[in-house]
């Protein structure tokens, strides 16, 4: 498996997965958009490009309702600039 498929998710010091708190999209033409998470166990925050994580896993960490949400904004962000 590649980096990318192994992306931990996982609070090293809890040991519980981090939970997604916000999504930033970002304006510029950089298409640096991020996931913000949050530690439901220690609040500990971290980000990553969502590059980082391949699409085929979003659905571990978004909520299945936000999720073709989220695939739609992602594209359109991808392509307003
Ligand atoms: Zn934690």
């Amino acid at each position: 498996m590649s980096d990318a498929h192994t992306y931990n998710l996982d609070c090293q010091k809890c040991q519980v997965q981090y939970k997604l708190d916000d999504v930033a999209f970002d304006k510029s033409c950089q298409n640096k958009h991020t996931f913000l998470f949050m530690c439901p166990s220690c609040g500990d925050y971290k980000a990553t490009a969502m590059t980082n994580i391949p699409q085929e896993r979003w659905s571990e960490f978004v909520p299945a309702d936000e999720l073709d949400d989220l695939l739609a904004r992602h594209a359109a962000a991808m392509k307003s600039h």
